[in-house]
């Protein structure tokens, strides 16, 4: 038997939340949040499926569901997109990039990503046949390098995947840097995926520049969120992908063997909250803001060093005041193991990481107890 993936192991999402449940230490680790969705929401699942809502649902997606993204699409980003033939509903966003990668990408192809990245990109071009080429981000700010990334670019570049808010650093992609990526790849056969899934977790008062707002990029893009970070559900595993007809036209070819569909009484009951409570996503920002400064406010006294993230739940922290000797997979295990707290080594999601990095990520999404508590150890060290 010979592995398609022989690199891959164990994700570090599962290796330190078990780590955390074996220790018994506060899990900042996998990136969810340890209180509930709204118990409107919670509710409406309930009676969705006390209804009997309770088989198949449309492979694209349930139509009230598409319907409201696409009202919010034209709310926040001024697009107007087709909910029958631009929106397609899956199992989770890391579903939807997984078939966006197997839509666009042939035996042989490159996709660019920028390091650090998410862990499922690179096993999902490989598993296409294809070739993930990785452009570090700029140290220090993680924007992107563009005389590397232009560097990277080649016939065979077939794809380039953002994230933006970013994970793990929280840095924001610019609408100028969209405008600069137009240009570069107007002239190419290049399709890009756009994984938005901390679309609403953008904080100080600045804006998430989409690709949907952004005409050129859309007219060859996969844009893809998550209902799991919108609404405090990650174990819902429900997001979606937006493209142009042509494109979201292949994406389903392979969503509908993939899974054929999402699950039905999650997206009844999405689309019911939307409809009623169209206000969370404005109050996103504050609430996550308000978390974040919690704890670099409770952290300000430590020995790890920081800036405050621009954008989703995570927090970066630099330990080289602490354990300049230590690794992060390393201080990661530390962490964990001595002192009650555990955390994401950067290193894991580059293919060359800067051994002389010392950072590690702690997601914030948390209860203000869970956050004092967790300070008050990380503060101790
Ligand atoms: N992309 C990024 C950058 C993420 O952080 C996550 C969640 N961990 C996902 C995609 C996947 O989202 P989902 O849980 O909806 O599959
Ligand atoms: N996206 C989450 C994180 O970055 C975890 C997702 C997962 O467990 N695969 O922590």
């Amino acid at each position: 038997f010979t592995s398609k993936l022989p690199a891959v192991g164990t994700t570090i999402f599962t290796t330190m939340s078990q780590l955390a449940a074996q220790t018994g230490a506060i899990n900042l680790s996998q990136g969810f949040p340890d209180f509930d969705g709204p118990e409107a929401l919670r509710e409406a699942l309930a009676r969705h499926v006390a209804a009997g809502h309770n088989q198949y649902a449309p492979m694209t997606g349930l139509p009230a569901l598409r319907e409201q993204i696409a009202l919010k699409i034209e709310r926040l980003y001024g697009r107007k997109v087709s909910a029958d033939s631009e929106v397609t509903v899956t199992p989770g966003a890391t579903q939807a990039i997984f078939c966006a990668i197997q839509a666009l990408i042939h035996p042989g192809d490159e996709a660019i990503v920028f390091d650090p990245c998410y862990d499922s990109y690179d096993p999902s071009v490989t598993l296409a046949g294809g070739h993930c080429v990785h452009v570090p981000l700029a140290a220090g700010n993680f924007a992107i390098d563009w005389q590397r990334l232009e560097a990277a670019l080649s016939p065979r570049t077939r794809l380039i995947i953002l994230n933006t808010p970013h994970n793990p650093s929280g840095a924001l992609i610019g609408r100028d840097e969209l405008d600069r990526l137009a240009a570069l790849i107007r002239d190419r056969d290049i399709h890009i995926v756009s994984d938005e899934v901390y679309e609403h977790l953008v904080f100080d008062g600045r804006q998430h520049a989409s690709v949907l707002a952004h005409d050129e990029l859309y007219a060859r893009a996969f844009v893809v969120s998550s209902f799991g970070k919108t609404y405090h559900v990650t174990g819902w595993k429900t997001g979606y992908v937006v493209a142009p007809p042509a494109l979201s036209a292949e994406l389903r070819k392979v969503h509908q063997y993939v899974s054929f569909c999402g699950v039905t009484p999650l997206q009844y009951a999405l689309a019911d909250f939307m409809a009623a409570c169209p206000e969370h996503l404005a109050e996103l920002p504050a609430f996550y803001q308000a978390k974040r400064d919690l704890f670099c406010d409770l952290l300000a006294g430590s020995r790890f060093t920081f800036t405050r993230t621009p954008g989703t739940y995570f927090q970066l922290a630099d330990y080289s005041a602490i354990r300049p000797d230590l690794d992060d997979v390393a201080m990661a295990q530390w962490l964990t193991r001595e002192h009650g707290v555990a955390a994401i080594p950067v290193s894991v999601f580059s293919e060359r990481p800067d051994p002389a990095q010392r950072l590690v990520r702690f997601c914030f999404a948390k209860r203000e107890d869970t956050l004092r508590q967790a300070a008050e150890k990380l503060s101790a060290i």
